[in-house]
């Protein structure tokens, strides 16, 4: 690692609060996805993830590359895979980078190591995004719901009964579901 990093890393783990070779794998990803696509840390959002799993290592990608949930920048589709796809708005350029299965069985601190050292392209293999790039992050109107009053942003208000109500008001309709 170099010492620009380095810096990056202490920075993840701080933000982290421990290490841990969940931690290592996001932060890898970001770093291989910064070449890759030729990008910065994402002020606004210029840069675009969309993560395929909660754990570890999207709190690197966060601190690396300044993909957030408040600036609508990182999402997720989550289907349990150590996968992310990466956009870059400015050139319109995408890549989903997924971690290669290893092979040895390894303890914590060696897959933390093992992590650390391997190289990028052993580490994950590039597909093309699946997922179109998403439109910038928009901002909604409120209304009040009309059943407990609460200023609700207009996308997730619900039509009920001829109510405009909010999701906690709403009753699902779910006769036909067998969960
Ligand atoms: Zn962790
Ligand atoms: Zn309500």
């Amino acid at each position: 690692m170099n010492k620009y990093m380095e810096e990056h890393y202490q920075k993840a783990v701080d933000f982290h609060g421990h290490e841990c070779p969940g931690l290592m794998i996001g932060f890898r990803a970001a770093f291989y996805a910064m070449d890759i696509l030729e990008l910065n840390f994402s002020e606004d959002e210029e840069v675009v993830c969309i993560s395929e799993n909660d754990a570890c290592g999207v709190d690197a990608i966060q601190v690396v590359l300044g993909c957030s949930v408040g600036k609508g920048n990182l999402l997720f589709h989550l289907v349990g895979k150590q996968a992310f796809s990466f956009y870059n708005r400015q050139t319109n350029r995408s890549v989903r980078l997924i971690l290669n299965p290893s092979e040895q069985e390894m303890t914590r601190p060696e897959k933390l190591n093992h992590y650390k050292y391997i190289a990028a392209e052993e580490m994950f293999s590039q597909t093309p995004t699946k997922i179109a790039l998403p439109t910038k992050a928009r901002l909604f109107n409120s209304q009040a719901c009309e059943e407990c009053g609460e200023m609700t942003a207009e996308r997730w208000l619900r039509v009920q009964a001829g109510k405009k109500v909010c999701l906690d008001c709403f009753i699902p309709y779910t006769r036909l579901q067998i969960d």
